[in-house]
C-alpha cells in the first residue's frame, strides 16, 4: 500500500520503517531534517510538507507529540488533502476528546479513521512488537488491523472511536501507581532489614506481584535486566509517564471519576520530573524514596 507516515521521532521513525520492511510505499514527512534523513535510509520517500506527503495516500499514520498538533496536522493538511478513500490511524497518545473530536472531522469529510495508541517504547517500535489498542468502527478496524500488524505483535480492538486513547491511559494509569508501590515496598523492605533479592523472591511469587515488579523491577540487579541496571537511563522516560498521568487526570476529570491513587502518582511523577529527572526512567523514581 502507498502510506504516508507523519511524525518520525522516536517512536514513528521505526516504525515508519516496519512498514516499508513489509512491503509497503512509505511517503514520510517530520519537521525535522535529521528525522527525514534517518527515515531515507531505512527506505522511506520522503517530503516537504503533510500535504504533499498524503497526495494518493492509501492510508495516514501519524506518531505526534500531543494532542494539539494532531488537531492541527490532521485538521489543516490531512482531511481534505489525502484522498477520501484514505484510512486516517493516529497513533500518538493523546486526549480522549481531542481524539474524537478529529475522528469526527474526518467521518463528517467522509474518511474512516481509528486512534491507535501503542504500549511498549522505543525498543519494541524498532522492533515490531508494539500492543495497539484500537478505537474506531469495525470497518475501520478491519482495515486498520493489517497495517497495524506489520508494526506490533497484537492489535486489539477496544470499541468505538476515542476507547484505544482510554484504554491506554487506563492502563498507563496502573503502570504509574503500581511502580510508585513497588518502588515504595523495596525501600520499606530495605529499611525493615530484608535482603531485596529475598523480598523479590517471595513477592513476586505472592499478591504484591505486579508487572511493575517481575518484568520492570526498580532496584539494579534484582528481577530481569530492566533499566534500573542501567541507571536508569532509556526505557520510559518519567516526562511521558508524567504526561500520561495529566491525561488519565483530565479524562477522569471529564466523566467525574475518582482516582485517588492516579492523582497522587501524578503529583509524585510531577515532582521527580520537576527536580530534573525528566529524562530518567520512570522506575528511577525509586530514588526519590
Ligand atoms: P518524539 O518527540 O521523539 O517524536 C515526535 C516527532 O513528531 C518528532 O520527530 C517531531 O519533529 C515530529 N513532529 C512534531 N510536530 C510535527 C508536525 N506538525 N508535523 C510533522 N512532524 C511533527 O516522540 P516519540 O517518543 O516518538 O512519541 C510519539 C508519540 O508516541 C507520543 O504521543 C508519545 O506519547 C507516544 N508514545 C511514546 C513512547 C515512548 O517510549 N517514546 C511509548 C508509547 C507511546
Amino acid at each position: 500500500m502507498k502510506i504516508a507516515f507523519i511524525g518520525l521521532g522516536n517512536m514513528g521513525g521505526g516504525m515508519a520503517a516496519n512498514l516499508v520492511k513489509a512491503g509497503h510505499e512509505v511517503h514520510a514527512f517530520d519537521l525535522s531534517g535529521e528525522a527525514l534523513a534517518r527515515a531515507t535510509d531505512n527506505g522511506c520517500a520522503t517530503y516537504t510538507s503533510v500535504r504533499e506527503s498524503v497526495q494518493g495516500a492509501e492510508a495516514v499514520v501519524s506518531m505526534l507529540p500531543n494532542g494539539k498538533i494532531v488537531e492541527s496536522v490532521y485538521g489543516a493538511d490531512v482531511i481534505g488533502q489525502a484522498p477520501a478513500s484514505a484510512l486516517l490511524l493516529d497513533c500518538s497518545t493523546i486526549d480522549v476528546d481531542t481524539a474524537r473530536k478529529v475522528e469526527d472531522a474526518a467521518r463528517a469529510a467522509g474518511y474512516k479513521m481509528v486512534d491507535a495508541p501503542v504500549s511498549g517504547g522505543i525498543a519494541a517500535a524498532n522492533g515490531g512488537t508494539l500492543t495497539f489498542m484500537v478505537g474506531g468502527s469495525d470497518a475501520a478496524f478491519a482495515r486498520a488491523e493489517p497495517i497495524l500488524a506489520a508494526m506490533g505483535k497484537a492489535v486489539i480492538h477496544a470499541g468505538a472511536s476515542g476507547t484505544g486513547q482510554a484504554a491506554k491511559i487506563c492502563n498507563n494509569m496502573i503502570l504509574g501507581a503500581t511502580m510508585i508501590a513497588t518502588c515504595e515496598a523495596f525501600a520499606l523492605a530495605e529499611k525493615l532489614g530484608l535482603d531485596l533479592q529475598t523480598f523479590y523472591d517471595i513477592s513476586s511469587k505472592a499478591s504484591g506481584q505486579s508487572w511493575s515488579m517481575t518484568a520492570y523491577c526498580p532496584v539494579p540487579g534484582v528481577g530481569p535486566q530492566s533499566p534500573a541496571d542501567n541507571d536508569y537511563q532509556g526505557g520510559f522516560a518519567a516526562a511521558l509517564m508524567l504526561k500520561d498521568l495529566k491525561l488519565a487526570m483530565e479524562a477522569a476529570h471529564s466523566v467525574g471519576a475518582k482516582t485517588p491513587m492516579g492523582a497522587r502518582a501524578e503529583e509524585l511523577y510531577a515532582a521527580f520530573a520537576a527536580a530534573g529527572n525528566g529524562g530518567t526512567d520512570f522506575s528511577g523514581i525509586i530514588k526519590s524514596l
